[in-house]
């Protein structure tokens, strides 16, 4: 085992698109070295995130694999902004259930105007006072509204680029992947920690996979939600072939050894995807992964992921409550 072996700065795009096409047997050695860096850089503690759908369904925009999006003829529930006090509710159950933190997401375009702005931030309070770390998901954010929320307490900016610059148009055309980087620079120039990645499966190339991984290389993002697509009836997407195990764990290894320091979660997908390889993500160089049930779908119980984690030894880590600044950072600094 060398020390290059844990170079901060992680492997090349060259070297990822090679390991991205190894096949057979030689996954194992990947997936093997992928467990080291993850072990040597962040031990064997687990994030665990939870979220909660808080404006489910009638989404203006137009995501081929979101049965939330009101051009898709999906199924996904409708329901308005959640009030505060459930979404607390609903915290102080992920809380009790051990998650590291919580997420309120939102199927909007952004959420900037004030009124819902306001209701959003009282919202990231009952997060906070639940215990867990506050994040929150809710599409295109100006700099305003980031302050706005940072002031409330929250941590966590969750946006993810979905999926390459090279594939994006062939998943969205309602905004831009030059907007979506405009909210995770904006974000992380305010100081939140920035969880941005991707869906995986939704016809990309394997040079597309090291693409995205690349920007968010560049991007700087603190975490990594790596999800599996769960083909959603009436959406464009409904006929995807799904992934294979084997293919899914590659990603995640690649993942971990391009971004060897960042926090790098398995979320949506996993039980469909996986299967009974689920427990691989750990040796595959994950170290976080989504508690719960997902956005749309149902996930599998807290208790069986909690053994889960038992019987691998892995840890999970208690939750980090920064003090909420008085003043929001200013984002040029
Ligand atoms: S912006 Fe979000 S909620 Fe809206 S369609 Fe796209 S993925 Fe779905």
């Amino acid at each position: 085992m060398s020390h290059f072996e844990f170079d901060p700065q992680g492997i090349s795009a060259a070297e990822a698109l090679e390991l991205m096409n190894l096949e057979d047997a030689r996954l194992f050695e990947l997936f093997a070295r992928a467990g080291r860096v993850r072990e040597h850089f962040k031990g064997k503690e687990v994030r665990m995130c939870s979220i909660v759908n808080a404006k489910s369904g009638g989404c203006p925009e137009d995501c081929s694999f979101c049965s939330q999006s009101a051009r898709n003829s999906g199924q996904a529930d409708r329901y308005p902004l959640m009030q505060p006090e459930e979404v607390g509710r609903n915290a102080q159950a992920a809380a009790a259930a051990s998650a590291t933190e919580f997420s309120i997401v939102t199927a909007t375009r952004g959420v900037n105007e004030p009124k819902a702005l306001a209701q959003i931030a009282e919202s990231v309070k009952a997060v906070r006072a639940a215990g867990v770390e506050a994040c929150a998901s809710l599409g295109l954010l100006n700099e305003n509204s980031l302050r706005t929320l940072q002031e409330a307490g929250m941590q966590h900016v969750h946006h993810n680029l979905e999926t390459a610059r090279s594939h994006f148009d062939k998943i969205c055309t309602t905004h831009t992947y030059d907007e979506q980087v405009a909210t995770v620079r904006t974000a992380k120039n305010l100081g939140f920690d920035v969880c941005c990645g991707g869906i995986f499966g939704m016809g990309e190339t394997r040079a597309q996979r090291v693409e995205l991984a690349e920007t968010l290389r560049e991007l700087d993002v603190d975490h990594v939600p790596i999800n599996f697509l769960d083909p959603r009836p009436g959406t464009p997407l409904a006929d995807a072939e799904r992934l294979t195990p084997m293919e899914c764990l590659k990603i995640i290894a690649v993942y971990r050894l391009m971004l060897p320091t960042k926090d790098i979660f398995v979320m949506g997908g996993r039980e469909v995807n996986l299967r009974d390889m689920q427990s691989w993500i750990f040796m595959a160089g994950a170290n976080g992964m989504l508690l719960g049930n997902y956005l749309t779908t149902k996930g599998r119980s807290a208790e069986d992921d909690l053994k889960m984690l038992a019987d691998l030894g892995m840890t999970i880590k208690l939750p980090d409550l920064k003090p909420v600044p008085e003043k929001a950072l200013c984002a040029e600094h």
